[in-house]
């Protein structure tokens, strides 16, 4: 009786580890504050699900110990896209075309990227993500591109359904963005105003369009791939190619 006792608890402790060894990766996905209600565009978690991830919405907070928790929770981050960025975080005074900047989750964001990269999470970030990024290391922002890019400049605030892709970006050869997506020029959807200016310490920048404006950066060691696109909403709306994106994020949480 007693054997077979050791033996059920052996057949479950090895149940146990092979449930755990094929458990699918968590990816934190960052959210936002709506009037009533904690919010991430339905697009962001169906594109993670869709690349076999279990996506988990993490709340704004300013208690860092939660920070730390949630982050010690997932397997990678997507940093989602948003309003605008307070300028005064990176030593510019608001241009009168700046958006409304909300800094709680400003602060958010910086805490919950500073802790993902001292622990060696992966992070796809995306729109304002990337923004965030940039910021953090130093880097500035175009408030506005119609009115402070100073060149001239392709339209960045497409109208038609951002399901779409509205203008090409052309990637650079030897950067991870280039292995992810194998191609040179690719097609993807333009919802900022706002743009990388002067670049952050230590990444590199990834992708550009026609009139110069920064589109991707990443840094290899800080595990960072950022976009300007949308590739969350390509991929909602059935794109192959940016589907790699989430894909790349999965491959990367599991090998981590
Ligand atoms: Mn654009």
């Amino acid at each position: 009786m007693r054997s077979k006792i050791v033996l059920f608890i052996i057949f479950c402790v090895i149940t146990q580890i092979a449930i755990a060894q094929n458990k699918l990766p968590l990816i934190g996905v960052s959210s936002s504050w709506g009037d009533t209600d904690t919010r991430v565009p339905k697009a962001y978690v169906e594109a993670v699900m869709m690349a076999g991830g279990v996506a988990v919405v993490l709340p704004i907070t300013d208690n860092k110990e939660m920070i730390e928790q949630q982050i010690d929770t997932i397997d990678a981050l997507v940093v989602t896209g948003g309003a605008d960025l307070n300028p005064l975080l990176y030593g510019e005074e608001p241009n009168a075309a700046l958006g409304k900047v909300y800094e709680q989750r400003d602060e958010y964001d910086i805490a919950l990227i500073k802790m993902a990269i001292k622990k060696g999470k992966p992070i796809l970030a995306i729109c304002r993500g990337l923004q965030v990024i940039n910021i953090i290391y130093g880097g500035t922002l175009y408030q506005d591109i119609p009115s402070t890019y100073g060149k001239p400049y392709i339209k960045h605030d497409q109208e038609r359904d951002v399901k779409l892709g509205s203008h090409t970006v052309t990637i650079v050869k030897d950067t991870q963005l280039y292995k992810i997506l194998q191609s040179e020029k690719v097609l993807v959807n333009s919802t900022h105003h706002q743009a990388v200016n002067k670049l952050a310490d230590g990444f590199t920048v990834s992708a550009r369009t026609s009139d110069g404006i920064i589109e991707a950066i990443e840094s290899v060691e800080k595990k960072i791939i950022a976009v300007q696109f949308h590739p969350e909403e390509m991929v909602y709306g059935g794109n192959k190619l940016m589907l790699k994106l989430f894909h790349n994020l999965i491959q990367r949480a599991e090998n981590k």
